[in-house]
């Protein structure tokens, strides 16, 4: 069962700092949404609230019907990736992949079968005896991935996972990311200051603007119908 995600005047501040401006937006179980604005609009914030890594100022966030901060964070059931991998250096990537349900308690005979799937989903099962230096920036962001699907999450959340990776790479993961979300069903969140991957991978996109959002549509519906300037120019369309 996927998971709704819903803010209801979400505000942040930071200090004296007005980060995010009251908030409202839904997102459904199952979809991919992409959160899509300038550097500095408050992507990464809103996503960290959402994680639970970031308390929220003001407002309510509800993931399913539940007050977030009412569930304990492991039983949120989110997994973020981030841009960059922190992968543990030192461990071989079936211990990267495993080191969390290790210490979640899990045991070795239930890990194994998590990890040799999240494998064979990403197309690493050949590299788990290797390190992490011994990887493409491609292979590493796969198991940055691995690791987030091993654990079963409600939720995925990604902040502009592919900005390290060159072009032709970036597309091939956001390929693989989409097929992902085809396979999982999973509800996700999709961070990126990228309008083409905003485009080409969301059900629904949310435009970012200084801590408020501007619009939320379908990818062809902000498109076609820029609710003004900044959408028009953001999105590429002619207005
Ligand atoms: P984005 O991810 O869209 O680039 P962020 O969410 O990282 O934007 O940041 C939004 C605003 O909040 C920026 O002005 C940033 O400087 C500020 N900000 C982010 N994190 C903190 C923090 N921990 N303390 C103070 N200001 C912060
Ligand atoms: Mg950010």
């Amino acid at each position: 069962m996927a998971t709704s995600v819903v803010l209801q005047k979400v505000e942040k501040r930071y200090g004296a700092l007005d980060v995010i401006h009251g908030i409202d937006l839904t997102i459904d179980p199952g979809e991919f949404a992409v959160f899509v604005g300038p550097s500095g609009c408050g992507k990464s914030t809103l996503l960290r609230m959402i994680a639970g890594l970031e308390e929220i100022s003001g407002g309510t966030l509800l993931l399913d019907n539940d007050r977030m901060n009412e569930v304990a964070p492991a039983k949120r059931g989110i997994a973020m990736v981030f841009q960059s991998y922190a992968l543990y250096p030192h461990m071989s990537v079936y211990k990267n992949l495993a080191f969390g349900l290790e210490t979640a308690g899990y045991r070795k005979a239930e890990i194994e079968p998590k990890v040799r799937r999240a494998a064979e989903i990403l197309q690493i099962e050949k590299l788990l005896d290797r390190k992490p230096k011994a990887l493409s920036g491609g292979q590493r962001q796969r198991v940055a991935i691995g690791r987030a699907i091993v654990r079963e999450p409600r939720i995925f959340l990604f902040d502009e996972p592919l900005s390290n990776l060159d072009a032709e790479l970036r597309v091939q993961m956001r390929v693989e990311i989409s097929r992902l979300h085809r396979d999982l069903g999973n509800t996700m969140i999709y961070v990126t200051h990228d309008q083409v991957e905003a485009m080409t991978m969301a059900d629904k996109i949310v435009v970012l603007n200084s801590g408020h959002v501007e619009q939320v549509g379908a990818p062809l519906e902000l498109y076609n119908n820029p609710i003004n300037r900044f959408v028009a120019g953001f999105i590429g369309s002619p207005k």
